[in-house]
């Protein structure tokens, strides 16, 4: 640690202090932004004091879900990890990550870190920091502009995956992850899930990269799981999807709980949602080829919230309102599947925005299958934000009655004095945090108002 780092390290943090005084920012990145300014070799002498390994998790869907797993698995061990929170995934939220646990002195106390990296910044984190084990969850299109957007994923992420010199572990259902780490030439280990446990509501009909990335013929399928996910074969070159190093088998999914045997280990999870099995498998895999994984921490995923991750639930008087962000069709269609598959009434409302970071062009939405939300236990279906009538629309086009109002707190307000029990608010990106800031605040309204 030199003394230019150390300087960048305490300055950093002082100014990071400052802002946090200012305004109330939850994704912290000027402390990063700050560090780097004074020392362009930050992140690297940081990473580099980490005792242990360093983990980095990048992939279009279930990154900071499995990121927060990880990290939940290793700190109820006892260890100290060095964790980048949701919207500091880019470079300097990194960095300020790692400035923010280290002391003034430019010391990291830390065995392990893990780090959520996007996509599109992976060029200009890979290269500086150092990385033992990359999990990369799937490759499948965002929600920003709609032509080739997989194949500038895929290249971005290839590109920095070549400055790598840990392991990858990969989703092996996934075509267009596969082929990544093969072309890569680099070690990597698979995991992906033998059985069919999606339901025709999450299948449905999103299959992105149904061509071969590397003879470009159509591929064939024995099944799918969703989007582009499942058992894969190309008949022109012979890729196909291939015996997984962690496959999940003898799942048992039941309301609350999800239990899947890995390599004759059981794992439990309180989890909804049929995806968090990838979640789950990759950190397994990942901490089992590192040599840390054991008996005592595989209770650990029985033991870890899933909801409480981007996925929350406030109960305000008599309602109980769920949060659940969607970004792409793929992540949509997901919690298509999650709604139907709840068998309680329930009001839907959902926030479309159309800032940047949504994706300005929001045709994505046509293609979600919503037929499924066809169905009598939903109450209502209310569109909010700034394209709740693209929105709404969308959904008149499959004859789903849906009401529309600009605001979303006059409609959440409506469902909690209605006393409606069960309602889902799925919100696309920057909506996100200006609800779950909107809920926390009218939770402690109608808290107080009960006193
Ligand atoms: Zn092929």
């Amino acid at each position: 640690m030199s003394i230019k780092s150390a300087a960048a390290v305490s300055l950093a943090k002082f100014f990071g202090y400052l802002s946090c005084k200012i305004r109330k920012s939850k994704g912290q990145t000027l402390p990063g932004f700050i560090a780097k300014k004074i020392d362009g070799n930050i992140l690297s002498d940081l990473s580099q004091q980490v005792r242990g390994d360093v983990f980095a998790v990048m992939g279009t869907n279930g990154k900071t879900t499995t990121n927060a797993l990880l990290y939940g698995l290793l700190t109820k061990e006892g260890k100290k990890v060095v964790i980048n929170r949701t919207g500091s995934n880019m470079l300097n939220g990194v960095i300020s990550a790692f400035v923010l646990a280290a002391g003034n002195d430019g010391k990291l106390d830390a065995d392990f870190a893990c780090i959520e990296a996007d996509e599109f910044a992976s060029g200009s984190i890979l290269p500086k920091m150092k990385v033992n084990y990359l999990i990369i969850t799937n490759i499948t299109r965002d929600q920003l502009d709609r032509m080739g957007e997989v194949d500038i994923v895929y290249d971005k992420v290839l590109e920095a995956v070549k400055n790598f010199d840990g392991t990858l572990v990969i989703n092996g259902d996934d075509v267009l992850t596969y082929s990544l780490a093969l072309e890569s030439g680099k070690k990597f280990v698979t995991y992906g899930i033998d059985e069919q446990v999606f339901d025709e509501a999450s299948r449905s009909e999103i299959r992105e990269s149904t061509f071969c990335k590397r003879c470009g013929s159509r591929l064939k399928y024995n099944f799918f799981h969703y989007g582009q996910l499942g058992d894969y074969y190309c008949e022109e070159c012979g890729i196909k999807r291939p015996e997984m190093d962690y496959a999940a088998k003898d799942i048992k999914i039941t309301e609350d709980e999800i239990a899947f045997t890995v390599n004759g280990k059981r794992i439990e999870i309180r989890a909804k949602a049929n995806y968090n099995i990838y979640n789950s498998l990759s950190v397994y895999a990942l901490l089992d080829d590192a040599g840390i994984m054991n008996d005592e921490m595989i209770k650990g995923f029985a033991e870890f919230d899933f909801r409480n991750n981007r996925e929350n639930v406030y109960h305000i008087g008599e309602s109980d309102i769920q949060i659940h962000l969607v970004k792409n069709p793929i992540g949509f269609q997901q919690k298509v599947a999650l709604i139907k598959k709840d068998e309680s009434e329930k009001d839907v409302v959902i926030l479309i925005n159309d800032e940047y970071q949504d994706g300005q062009d929001v045709s994505w939405l046509w293609d979600v299958n919503f037929e499924e939300l066809r169905n009598e236990n939903i109450k209502s279906i209310t569109a909010t934000g700034k394209r709740c009538l693209d929105m709404c629309l969308r959904l008149k086009y499959e004859e789903i009655e849906c009401a529309y109002d600009f605001d979303v707190e006059n409609v959440v307000r409506g469902h909690i004095e209605k006393k409606n029990r069960n309602v889902y608010l799925i919100v696309n990106y920057t909506g996100l945090y200006s609800s779950n800031d909107m809920l926390e605040r009218l939770k402690k309204e109608y808290e107080e108002g009960e006193k």
